[in-house]
């Protein structure tokens, strides 16, 4: 069985790096029967792993991701490390090393003046004399001495590393007895069954490390896809100074989990051309051997785009509950699934949308000054006084596109002599969606009601 797993470290919130390897790992578990499952890496126990998990949790529902089982903590783990760091002290596979803070300054020193990789002289490697008094010894682990690691990446193809370029005795546990992170990492996705480890590539170097540790510990090693990082449209690694990286941030300004999955997972991921992809099609398609080699650049348009898609073919009643996080409920509006589908067809964030439905919702209380200027002179009033004469029942938008189309041949009348100064009449503004549409939406008596008001200005 295939079993993926995710698993950060608590940072506050879920970056959306984070949650396309989370996705990634998702759909290859889900597509497979296999399971997804979520390991929460807080043994820095200084950072406050509950507000972080719940955050994460926060994104995971949103973005209606589920993983298998309980969530693990590694902060409830520190036994269990315990007892791998003892197997391995007692297979010989560990030893522990007595070196002072003073001796390791003194070797970086010397190293560095060498221009040498700062790295540990195994001098404890074979120690067999008597420790030296008042020193809480670390665990290092005996790694190879030479030759190379292989590790054949789902991604990257077969990625060698030279044992002296990137390796020494690296300490499992500290002279506190914590485990140190490649430690625990490796002893719980073999512990928990994890077949595939997909993660950032910022994590390529550790797998060496690790590789020695499944060595060490006679477990079976993981298949390990190492995915390319995000860049910002400047080239360099994403990060807050581009934009919002918070993935609950995306929710606030108005993106659709819809659409945050699909374009996360086409940065770095192809199928063809095609670049709308449902749940449904991601599970079809993904595969993780298909992942790109090179970083992927964010692109901003790229999402806007991907929203307005799923803004304007999600099913109504989906739609008008996202929105009512942004203070609409439409479905008590009369006519509010005419308003919404109207403004879906023109909105790129549900922000936007919200703002627009405002304009149209509430009688305005000013009015845009240029518009005003522009469109609103006795000539344009007079029109809009006789307009309103002529509403006396409420029609659909066909409807008022005929009556207006009658009262414009009527009157010699063109259509732009009437429609913007309705408009800012309406909504305060000379922009909106069909003016056809609004009359519905608003009714015959508060398009009256209106037309009054700008008339007494
Ligand atoms: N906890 C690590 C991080 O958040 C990920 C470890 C891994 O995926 O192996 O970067």
């Amino acid at each position: 069985m295939i079993v993926t797993r995710f698993a950060p470290s608590p940072t506050g919130y879920l970056h959306i790096g984070g949650l396309r390897t989370a996705l990634y790992s998702y759909l290859y578990a889900r597509k497979n029967g296999g399971k997804f499952l979520l390991r929460i890496e807080d043994t820095d126990l200084k950072r406050n792993s509950q507000e972080a998990t719940i955050a994460i949790k926060e994104a995971f529902d949103w973005c209606n991701l589920d993983h298998d089982g309980e969530v693990t903590y590694q902060s409830k783990r520190f036994d269990v490390y315990k007892a791998f760091v003892q197997k391995l002290l007692d297979s010989g596979h560990a030893y522990k090393c007595y070196m002072s803070k003073s001796e390791l300054d003194e070797l970086r020193a010397q190293q560095e003046a060498r221009k040498e990789r700062p790295k540990y002289d195994n001098r404890y490697r074979d120690f067999t004399g008597t420790p030296p008094e008042g020193i809480d010894p670390v665990i290092r682990i005996k790694a190879p001495l030479d030759g190379e690691i292989l590790i054949d990446d789902g991604i990257k193809g077969e990625v060698k590393f030279r044992v002296e370029d990137i390796l020494d005795d690296f300490i499992i546990a500290r002279s506190d007895g914590t485990p140190t992170y490649n430690f625990t990492v490796v002893v719980d996705d073999a512990l928990m069954g994890v077949t595939h480890v997909i993660r950032g590539d910022d994590h390529l170097s550790n797998t060496p490390k690790q590789i020695v540790l499944y060595d060490a510990l006679g477990f079976e090693k993981p298949k390990f896809f190492h995915v390319a990082m995000i860049n910002g449209e400047d080239g360099k690694k994403l990060s807050k100074r581009h934009g919002a990286t918070d993935v609950m941030e995306y929710k606030r300004m108005g993106y659709l989990p819809e659409a945050l999955l699909n374009f996360l997972v086409r940065l770095g991921w192809s199928h063809g051309d095609d670049e709308i992809f449902s749940m449904e099609d991601m599970l079809k398609y993904f595969d993780p051997h298909d992942i790109n080699k090179s970083s992927s650049t964010y692109n901003a348009q790229k999402l806007d785009w991907l929203n307005a898609h799923y803004i304007k073919t999600l099913p109504y009643d989906r739609l008008a509950k996202e929105m009512m996080e942004f203070g609409i409920d439409f479905k008590s509006i009369p006519k509010g699934e005419v308003l919404l589908n109207s403004l879906r067809e023109r909105s790129k964030t549900l922000v936007e949308m919200s703002d627009s439905a405002r304009v149209i919702i509430n009688t305005p209380k000013v009015y845009d000054e240029k518009a005003y200027a522009k469109f609103i002179n006795e000539t344009s009033l007079k029109i809009l006084a006789k307009f309103g004469e002529i509403l006396n029942e409420n029609l659909d938008a066909k409807g008022y596109e005929e009556l207006t189309n009658k009262f414009l041949e009527a009157n010699g009348i063109k259509l732009k002599d009437l429609a913007q100064a309705l408009r800012v009449s309406l909504t305060g503004s000379s922009v909106s969606p069909s003016i056809f549409e609004v009359l519905e939406v608003l009714g015959s008596d508060e398009v009256k009601n209106r037309i009054k008001n700008i008339i007494k200005e």
